[in-house]
């Protein structure tokens, strides 16, 4: 069993940009990366919208030098899952060991009920390590539809943001899978370059807020298949067309771009009842744009009118940033900053607690 100063649990922007703070701060900080080190961004290609790259750079790139410069300042990094946490004692506890015949990969990704029988049988064991902080930067996963080729072409055709990705597709014929306030969003951002946009909706009215609706029907590039499902998604080194199912009849149409926006998932299983989350899941802290983060910033409000600590969570010690906190922006860009802040804060927290 190792104990760390500093616990990161993560490997994305907001993981690295916390290890590369409190790395240069001495704290010596620990990253739990897990196995598929990187995050999100090793599914994209060209990043353009990282500032200070002006051609733009590759995701797994971009994350390689971000790990790197976090290692140059005393960074450790581990490749295993954090199985469990206990946050209910000091220091804090974390597993990395499965339960039964499960792979950790299982057990992270596992839905709550299941999640809790597996912790229960992880938590017997020894806890790999102990830390005085921790930082949670586990981020979210885009949700798919799961059909055959979405994932196959996912970088080639398929994305997930169009706010990252729409000024790769200029002229195209493209396609939003989603009805939220999501899918809305990405059809408005993708008008901007692609030729046509094709909102496909499984019912027959949007879930999404009234004012983005009327922004996406009224626009003129935009148009909707209702009571359609996706079906596949074909092409060998882009898309090329997609299968669909409109309304009972089979039919494949042209098509050079898919976006799949039928919502985010934080990666937060593991936390359940250790900190609190909101009703999606995501880790509620006091900067949290949520009625739960405005309420945790009021009872955190000082004498001198400040919230004091904003990343701090429900648990003393405990902070967040990136993609699993923040239900809004979800950029490589602001996860970094909510890294860096809950780097910050941890660094004034622990010299508080001298
Ligand atoms: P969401 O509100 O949960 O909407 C998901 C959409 O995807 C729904 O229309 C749903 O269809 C559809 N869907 C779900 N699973 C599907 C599947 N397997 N196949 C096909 N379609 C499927 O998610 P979101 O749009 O990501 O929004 C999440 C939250 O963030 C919301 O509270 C939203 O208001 C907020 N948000 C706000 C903004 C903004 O204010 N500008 C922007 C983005 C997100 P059904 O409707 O049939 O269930």
């Amino acid at each position: 069993m190792s104990q760390h100063k500093v616990l990161i649990i993560g490997a994305g922007p907001a993981a690295y940009t916390a290890a590369l703070y409190t790395g240069r701060a001495q704290l010596a900080p620990l990253i739990m990366a897990g196995p598929k080190a990187g995050g999100q961004l090793m599914w994209t290609t060209d990043v353009e919208n990282y500032p200070g790259f002006p051609e733009g750079i590759e995701g797994p790139k971009l994350m390689m030098s971000m790990m790197k410069q976090a290692e140059r300042f005393g960074a450790e990094l581990r490749y295993d899952y954090v199985t469990a946490v206990d946050f209910t004692q000091r220091p804090f506890r974390a597993w990395t060991n499965s339960a039964g015949d499960k792979t950790a990969e299982e057990i992270v990704t596992a839905k709550p009920e299941e999640y809790s029988e597996f912790r229960s049988e992880i938590i017997k064991a020894e806890p790999a390590l102990t830390a005085d902080s921790v930082i949670l930067a586990t981020g979210a996963t885009s949700i798919m539809v799961g059909v055959p080729g979405e994932q196959e072409l996912m970088g080639k055709g398929v994305s997930t943001c169009a706010v990252c990705d729409a000024a790769f597709f200029k002229e195209k014929e493209t396609f939003v899978i989603g009805g939220g306030d999501s899918a809305m969003e990405e059809a408005l951002a993708l008008t901007k370059f692609a030729k046509s946009v094709t909102i496909i909706h499984r019912r027959d009215e949007f879930r999404a807020s009234k004012i983005m609706q009327d922004r996406v029907l009224k626009h003129e590039k935009v148009k909707v298949l209702w009571n359609t499902e996706l079906k596949e998604v074909r092409g060998e080194t882009g898309v090329t067309e997609i299968v669909i199912d409109e309304a009972g009849t089979e039919k494949v149409l042209p098509a050079e771009g898919v976006f799949i926006a039928i919502g985010h998932r934080p990666s937060t299983g593991i936390l359940r009842d250790q900190v609190a989350l909101d009703d999606h899941g995501y880790v509620v802290t006091r900067q949290s744009a949520t009625a739960a983060g405005v309420e945790a910033a009021q009872a955190a409000l000082g004498e001198e009118g400040k919230v004091a600590f904003p990343s701090m969570t429900s648990v003393e010690g405990v902070f967040a940033g990136g993609d699993n906190v923040d239900i809004r922006y979800k950029q490589a860009v602001t996860a970094a900053g909510q890294g860096c802040s809950a780097a910050l804060d941890v660094e004034r927290w622990l010299e508080s607690q001298e």
